[in-house]
């Protein structure tokens, strides 16, 4: 590295690294498409939440770096060049630290972030800021589906007396007070007519939803709407200030062409 103007900058290696943050479907197929590149470096990191998570090519690290500060050593320990984080859009402790860490570092940063599902026609939609206002709403609902995965779900912990549905990858403790609880522990993608009968199925009266975005998952949302149900949708945290990429494709050409979207 050399120093300029107060700033730590990195001077390219011959072989570009790169740190390709994952734990999402778009993550895997940039890791596909990076891998068989033969002139590039590439670690792809997980979180380590999901015990049986999709193949991968090359070296894979698992289990975090200790925050900020342990990202910026790993950064600068592995010389890396670029770090493309393709977390998922609610994933923002991650996405927070590594935006940090490459402006200190001055290490190219490009994020991909997938377009949330916009509010259609017939939907019924109840916004919520963050997962405490979503289980804040619940009052006039009794028969709940839970699809917001199983990190969050403790926010639902105290509601009693309600019959819930949840369904997540990973197996998840959740027993609120006086209520019924069933597990479902299933991957996307699901079908609409799947997703139509599982709310006929549970008789479910609500749907709560994070506004993830992408096809995998929203046949519930298309589901909900067409049965004339409301939807608790978790709106986004905020991220970095910066031009983010809607999809692969995208992201992978600015890639290709050098491009930094956030310095
Ligand atoms: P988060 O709140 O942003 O991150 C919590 C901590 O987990 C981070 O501070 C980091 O630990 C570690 N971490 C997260 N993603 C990592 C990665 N790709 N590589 C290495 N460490 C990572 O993230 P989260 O919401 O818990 O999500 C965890 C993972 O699941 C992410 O990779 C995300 O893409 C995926 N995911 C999340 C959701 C969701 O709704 N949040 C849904 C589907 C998939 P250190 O601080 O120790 O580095």
């Amino acid at each position: 590295m050399i120093v300029k103007a107060g700033l730590w900058v990195k001077v390219m290696t011959e072989v570009p690294r790169i740190l390709l943050l994952g734990g999402t479907e778009e993550a895997v197929r940039l890791n596909h498409l990076l891998s068989e590149r033969a002139e590039l470096s590439v670690v792809t990191s997980l979180a380590g939440r999901t015990s049986a998570p999709t193949a991968l090519n090359g070296e894979v690290i698992t289990g975090g770096f200790g925050g900020q500060e342990g990202l910026e050593t790993f950064l600068t320990e592995k010389s890396v060049d670029y770090i493309i984080d393709a977390t998922h859009p609610f994933a923002s402790q991650i996405t927070n630290s590594a935006f940090m860490a490459c402006q200190k570092l001055g290490i190219n940063y490009l994020r991909l972030d997938r377009p949330p599902w916009p509010e259609k026609q017939d939907d019924i939609w109840i916004k919520a800021r963050n997962v405490e206002e979503a289980a804040d709403k619940h009052e006039t609902y009794s028969r709940i589906f839970l699809s917001i995965g199983r990190q969050e779900l403790t926010a639902f912990q105290q509601l009693s007396n309600k019959q819930f549905l949840v369904r997540s990858i990973e197996a998840v403790a959740f027993n609120p007070p006086a209520s019924t609880v069933r597990f479902i522990q299933a991957r996307g993608p699901f079908s609409l007519a799947a997703e139509l009968e599982l709310f006929k199925e549970y008789q479910i009266e609500v749907l709560v939803s994070k506004n993830s975005g992408g096809d995998a998952t929203y046949a519930k949302i298309a589901a909900a709407r067409e049965l004339g149900l409301p939807v608790i949708m978790i709106e986004r945290p905020e991220g970095p200030n910066c031009t983010t990429f809607q999809d692969v494709d995208g992201l992978f050409q600015a890639f290709l062409l050098g491009r930094n979207t956030c310095t």
